[in-house]
């Protein structure tokens, strides 16, 4: 199928709208000379710490440790956590599936909990459900009945720039005993009642891949006001060296480091972080407002609580009305030449990750009804006007046309 020869994030084909492509406007390549100019274009240069000083400034931490990438950050999260093999890790199933492979590179299990309907994220509702009442909690161990391993933290996806429903969360975690790891890969900037997601639990993650709302091509950031972790966390992305004219190293380290390069553009990217979500924001409005009076597409939702920074703007198609679910529209716009793109397998269906017991018919249903359409920070209004004529074309086009299904 045609879509899906387009990868997410990849710039579409020539005058096609992308989903949500970088946008680079301003200090990137004057940084980027300069690390060239000085010769400090690897893991040692001024960029780094800078780059990590302003991102624990905007979130709110007293530390942050840069890594090469989002997932990265996950898996040293998980070990500076102290998950150990064989423990349990109750993580959101709809996601992209990186936390839940960081899981497993520590040699943990995941424990998928299905999304909210509303605003698609981790049900707190179940997550509590599950802790009630399928563990068991004794000499301050929280231990799945079914299982007999302990479970030891969770880690709550902030899909798609909103925030989880951290207060039950927060109060959970310290009622079992376990340890919060944030993903705010997707969600950096937003806030949970006028806090900065990722400064919330235990420790965040963050991402600078090319389609995140700040990009250094490839990056990623733990971020935590724990003075043990975060030092764990250097130590432990730098190959654990305690010696480093004598390469006498500690622990099983890891290569983990952000170049200098790209944190050069981070640094750039980080000075206009409002501007991307003023951007985002605005987007969010304008498609709101066009789409609330929409047959059969519900737009996106943003908690009271909540202060979305709408990383990908997804709207939800009435299934009753279409379905085949969102691959229609997926196929119309793409005849118009704009990208769009469905939620994830939820991960407790992915292959990855089988076998698993999880039941999580909301996260099913999502991925079948929802649709994210183009949310660059750079899209231009014409641009949406095109993205916005295209969904409603195909909403107001007679339903029963819309079902007949291709093979
Ligand atoms: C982007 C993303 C990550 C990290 O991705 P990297 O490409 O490794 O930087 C982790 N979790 C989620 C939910 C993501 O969307």
């Amino acid at each position: 199928m045609s879509y899906s020869a387009r990868e997410p994030g990849a710039p579409a084909a020539d005058g096609d709208v992308s989903l949500c492509v970088p946008h680079l406007g301003g200090n990137e390549s004057a940084y980027i000379e300069e690390c060239i100019r000085t010769n400090f274009v690897s893991s040692v240069g001024q960029f780094v710490g800078r780059f990590e000083r302003a991102t624990a400034e905007y979130v709110g931490t007293a530390h942050a440790v840069a890594t090469g990438n989002g997932t990265a950050a996950l898996h040293i999260a998980l070990i500076v956590a102290g998950v150990q093999a064989d423990d349990e890790v109750v993580v959101s199933t709809l996601t992209f599936i990186s936390p839940v492979n960081a899981i497993r590179y520590v040699g943990a299990w995941p424990v998928f909990i299905d999304a909210e309907p509303r605003y698609f994220q981790m049900d707190v509702a179940r997550l509590k459900e599950f802790l009630e009442t399928q563990c068991e909690w004794a000499g301050g161990v929280a231990r799945n009945r079914a299982t007999g391993r302990r479970v030891r933290a969770i880690i709550p996806v902030h899909i798609l720039g909103h925030p989880v429903d951290m207060d039950p969360l927060l109060e959970l975690a310290r009622r079992y005993g376990l340890i919060v790891i944030e993903d705010a890969t997707e969600s950096l900037g937003a806030r949970y009642k006028g806090a900065m997601v990722g400064a919330l639990g235990d420790v965040g993650c963050l991402s600078f891949n090319g389609n995140k709302l700040i990009t250094t091509g490839g990056g990623g950031m733990l971020v935590t006001n724990d003075d043990a972790m975060a030092k764990r966390a250097q130590y432990l992305t730098t190959q654990a060296k305690d010696d480093a004219i004598e390469f006498i190293h500690g622990a099983v380290g890891y290569n983990y480091r952000l170049t200098n390069v790209a944190a050069a553009m981070g640094c750039a990217q980080m000075e206009r972080i409002g501007e991307h979500i003023a951007a985002k924001r605005r987007i969010a409005q304008r498609y709101d407002e066009q789409f609330s009076e929409l047959p059969g597409v519900r737009p996106m939702q943003q908690a009271a609580w909540a202060e979305s920074v709408f990383w990908l703007y997804t709207i939800l198609l009435d299934g009753e009305r279409y379905p085949a679910g969102s691959r229609q529209m997926l196929r119309a716009l793409d005849a118009r030449g704009i990208q769009s793109r469905p939620l994830w397998q939820p991960v407790h269906r992915s292959p990855a990750h089988q076998p698993n017991d999880a039941r999580c018919p909301v996260s099913e249903r999502l991925q079948k009804d929802a649709l994210s359409i183009p949310s660059s920070v750079g899209l231009t209004e014409e641009d949406q006007q095109r993205v916005i004529e295209g969904v409603k074309a195909f909403a107001s086009a007679p339903p029963t046309a819309s079902r007949i299904l291709r093979p």
